[in-house]
């Protein structure tokens, strides 16, 4: 095994991300590097643009890729919008919202946290009420879709509260895009970030982005300079922006970015609608297997990801024996629960290319039988009958 090639077992990726990659996206990675000023390329990345901005459903200009993951799309947005003593109003309902605050502490700004409990979504009055109490803060940011609950927030209804107190908007879009209803430009977001790995269905590795003509100017209007280099975006758009004469900044991720765009010519190709309402379709199809098993969901209905489906753990069950059986036996990879949710939720992810028919029925009927091995008090034959019935 040591220091041969890596040939990674094949698998049915179903956690909150990575998802599966489909083939011909696979294949576009492992066409041809070309160097990333070659005008082939350059055409690539203007065509990659306007896919995103299709995406994003928006007509912001300043829409590229950063070149690293989600996390870094996140401090993309913060490090650009962020300024030594400003207020920043953080609404956390998860994970995410926690390195949302620490992207501010080490921006020297000050977080006002607004805190909803895990499971639910952001409360619109309790923003509103941190909004009145801080008239200096500067920024409000958010998770859309919650990823470590699978709680969706109401985007637009957060980001019209925010400038009606005179605020920007940073919104997490990692989960959402592509999966469920996102509108950029009709919801006024002024910036955003997602990844590649969730319901786009692209190799890890890269961060779609989109700042609005308010959001550029604020970052053109700094008073002090960006503190990271490399996530500079006045920098980065001698290379990204329009028109630019794409001036070096870094060696762009040539065959990651390949796939990228496979992914959205994909997603064109089905329609972003279309997509919204297949992985719609997958999550009643899952739902009504986990309810018929007598699992029961973590998030109330009405607020629920189809993405990202958290459900309960039967009582006496070990989390990680279940897990390991569904990879080891049957090649599934489902999700384990985070931070207050550890050992008690499994997150069942139905992103981008996994979000299909086979894997709604494949994973119910593993994890039927899984759980009937080690004794859960289950009924077996149920839970795929209940999906069937709804494909
Ligand atoms: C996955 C995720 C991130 C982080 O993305 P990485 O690509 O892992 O860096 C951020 N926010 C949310 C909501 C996510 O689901």
């Amino acid at each position: 095994m040591a220091n041969q090639s890596f040939i990674p077992p094949q698998r049915i990726l179903m956690g909150p991300g990575p998802s599966d990659v489909s083939p011909r996206v696979l294949e576009a990675v492992g066409r041809p590097t070309i160097g990333h000023l070659d005008p082939a390329f350059v055409g690539m990345m203007d065509d990659m643009k306007s896919l995103l901005q299709y995406a994003f459903k928006t007509d912001n200009a300043l829409t590229f890729p950063v070149s690293a993951p989600g996390s870094a799309g996140m401090e993309t947005c913060f490090a650009n919008l962020v300024e030594p003593g400003d207020k920043v109003i953080i609404c956390q309902n998860g994970v995410f919202g926690g390195r949302m605050k620490e992207n501010v502490i080490r921006g020297g700004a000050t977080p006002v946290m607004v805190e909803d409990e895990w499971g639910k979504v952001v409360d619109p009055g309790k923003l509103e009420d941190a909004l009145k109490a801080n008239p200096d803060a500067k920024i409000v940011a958010f998770v859309h879709a919650e990823t470590s609950t699978g709680a969706q927030s109401d985007a637009q209804t957060l980001v019209k509260l925010a400038h009606q107190y005179d605020c920007l908007t940073i919104v997490d879009a990692v989960t959402s895009l592509g999966g469920s209803p996102l509108k950029v430009d009709e919801w006024e977001i002024d910036a955003i970030y997602s990844g590649t790995q969730k319901c786009l269905s692209s190799p890890p590795g890269l961060s779609p982005v989109s700042f609005n003509e308010h959001a550029a100017e604020v970052i053109k209007s700094r008073k002090t300079p960006v503190q990271s280099w490399f996530l500079d975006l006045n920098l980065v758009m001698g290379y990204w922006g329009s028109g630019a004469k794409r001036a070096y900044h870094h060696t762009a991720p040539i065959n990651n970015l390949y796939g990228l765009h496979e992914a959205l010519v994909i997603l064109k190709e089905e329609g972003l609608e279309n997509s919204w309402a297949r992985h719609e379709a997958m999550h009643q199809a899952l739902r009504a297997g986990f309810e018929a098993m007598g699992l029961s969901f973590v998030v109330k209905e009405g607020d629920r990801l189809p993405q990202l489906n958290a459900v309960t753990i039967p009582d006496g069950i070990d989390d990680a024996e279940v897990r390991g059986k569904l990879l080891n036996d049957y090649n599934l990879e489902i999700g384990a629960g985070l931070g207050a949710l550890a050992g008690k939720v499994w997150r069942v992810g139905l992103m981008g290319h996994a979000a299909n028919r086979h894997n709604v029925v494949y994973c119910l009927s593993a994890l039927e039988t899984v759980l009937s091995q080690l004794g859960a008090g289950i009924e077996k034959g149920v839970a795929v009958e209940a999906a069937m019935a709804k494909l």
